[in-house]
């Protein structure tokens, strides 16, 4: 019998985690020994939930995206119940009011102008700017571009402003002159490349869409009852109860080559060091982490990594008396940086999730009504300038300014992400592109995680997963080739 490889992961975040699951739950048993290696005190990474005003709720992620199946289908094979958003209808703060998401919108491009005119978001030069998109000449896309320069010239600045600057607010906390449009709406980008006029290219990118899901209607965003946080800890229990060594405060500080093996140098962050030794490595840490531990093995890939930057992001957690919130419409509402106001987006997370709205009812007399407000975009100083008390009456003042909530919360709680978010620059596509080429020169070493094909929690299990395959791939070449 051949002895299963060592296989060492570092990060344990959602990618890492389901990194060591698809390790050692594969349709032909375990295909490794695993060890995951974490800095912090806990697992989960970005998904984490907390007491918060005496209430369980996500303070990372808190929906999974269902129409990709990677997020679902491991909740499935945890046993792990997903449950849809109880609501799903959306609005913009735009022009000093809440006006309703109007329909056919692609990431903030527009398909249905009748619908955005009745909306109120936009002002009416910005409007009749837009379907000038079918005059102008077309836009030669020889590459990646901003969203934001391929929407303002075909459809207008404000479209950009008011309607796509919001979605990618709250994605990404990133800034659309800087996001690329390749990895933050493809098939648009890909779209844009056969047409002249960039509302019929999202046309048909919906089209498409329809199309391809059928008459079968399911959920969008599914939650998890006890919040997604829960499947990073329910994920961490099975792993640990099928043998995989998962440990936490275990900071790694180099990862070094020797021979056909790999040593992990791990400190205890209080001036211990320790070595463990692998077959393989799997980085699934932020890139600025996997660029440190890149360093000495791959300069290349090192460089090309440290050049991917992040936004830091705060969520803040508020709960208000449910009698005083009773006006409250929808599943929340996003904000456009041109409204000049701090708060990026708020979810109404007891009018979203039937789970959360059980737990408030019978957490105070007559019950709480919670909100989550999302702080911080790409480059801005705030929240490095700001304590939590600050950030928490900021959001309690733009709230009580955008939807008439007292500016006094019952409770409030401010949660703070460090490189919360990877922001996906203009030639993110090629970077990634390079990264892995680069890796290529250093087989049993692998890499997976938000920072490279799709920050949401489906795409770093997806990312994960790939990441699993190229490994085991290089093991068995490597086997093969040591046994003639
Ligand atoms: C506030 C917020 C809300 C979000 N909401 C959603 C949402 O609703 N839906 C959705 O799909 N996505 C959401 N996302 C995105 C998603 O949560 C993240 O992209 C995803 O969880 C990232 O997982 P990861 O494992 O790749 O990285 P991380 O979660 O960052 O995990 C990486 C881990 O590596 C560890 N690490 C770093 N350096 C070292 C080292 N040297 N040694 C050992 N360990 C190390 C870190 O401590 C961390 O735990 C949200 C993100 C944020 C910040």
């Amino acid at each position: 019998m051949t002895q299963l490889p060592h296989i060492v992961v570092v990060g344990g975040g959602v990618s890492g985690l389901a990194a060591a699951w698809f390790l050692t739950h594969g349709p032909h048993g375990p295909r490794a020994r695993v060890t995951v290696l974490e800095s912090a005190d806990e697992l989960g990474g970005k998904l984490r939930v907390q007491q918060v005003g005496g209430l369980h709720l996500d303070s990372g992620a808190e929906a999974l995206l269902a129409t990709r199946p990677e997020a679902v289908s491991l909740c499935r094979e945890l046993g792990l119940e997903t449950e849809p958003a109880a609501t799903t209808k959306a609005a913009i703060y735009s022009r000093g009011s809440l006006r309703a998401f109007p329909g056919g919108l692609l990431t903030g491009v527009p398909t249905d102008l009748r619908q955005l005119a009745a909306s109120g978001i936009m002002s009416l030069p910005g409007l009749l700017r837009i379907p000038l998109d079918h005059l102008l000449p077309r836009t030669v896309l020889h590459g990646d571009v901003s969203v934001g320069d391929f929407v303002s010239t075909r459809l207008g600045s404000e479209v950009t402003a008011r309607l796509v600057e919001p979605m990618l607010g709250g994605v990404y906390a990133g800034r659309a002159d800087s996001l690329s449009l390749q990895m933050t709406v493809p098939a648009l980008y890909r779209a844009a490349t056969r047409r002249r006029s960039a509302l019929q290219a999202a046309a048909s990118v919906l089209a498409e869409g329809r199309n391809a899901r059928g008459p079968r209607k399911g959920p969008i965003f599914v939650g998890i009852e006890g919040g997604v946080g829960r499947l990073a800890t329910v994920l961490a229990d099975v792993l640990r109860d099928t043998g995989v060594d998962l440990q936490t405060k275990a900071v790694v500080q180099q990862v070094r080559k020797r021979g056909d093996l790999w040593d992990v140098v791990v400190g205890d962050g209080r001036g211990k060091y320790r070595t463990v030794e692998a077959d393989a490595v799997l980085l699934a840490t932020p890139a600025t982490a996997s660029a440190d531990l890149l360093e000495s093995v791959n300069q290349a890939a090192s460089d090309e990594l440290r050049a991917i930057e992040y936004a830091d992001v705060a969520v803040v957690t508020l709960g208000y008396p449910a009698d005083q919130a009773r006006h409250l419409r929808g599943s929340g509402f996003l904000v456009p940086p041109v409204e000049g106001l701090t708060v990026k987006g708020v979810t109404y997370s007891s009018s979203k999730w039937d789970w959360v709205a059980r737990a408030a009812r019978t957490s105070a007399d007559d019950g709480l009504a919670v909100l989550r407000a999302s702080i911080g975009r790409a480059g801005d100083p705030l929240l490095d300038q700001s304590s939590d008390q600050e950030l928490a009456r900021i959001a309690a003042d733009d709230i009580a300014v955008m939807v008439g909530l007292p500016r006094r919360p019952a409770f409030v709680s401010v949660t703070r992400w460090h490189q919360g978010l990877p922001q996906y620059a203009v030639g993110h596509r090629t970077r990634v592109a390079e990264i892995r080429e680069w890796l290529v020169n250093t087989p049993g070493l692998a890499v997976c995680g938000a920072a490279y094909e799709g920050v949401g929690v489906p795409a770093c299990i997806g990312s994960a997963q790939a990441a699993v395959s190229t490994l085991m791939q290089q093991l068995s070449e490597q086997r093969e080739w040591a046994h003639g």
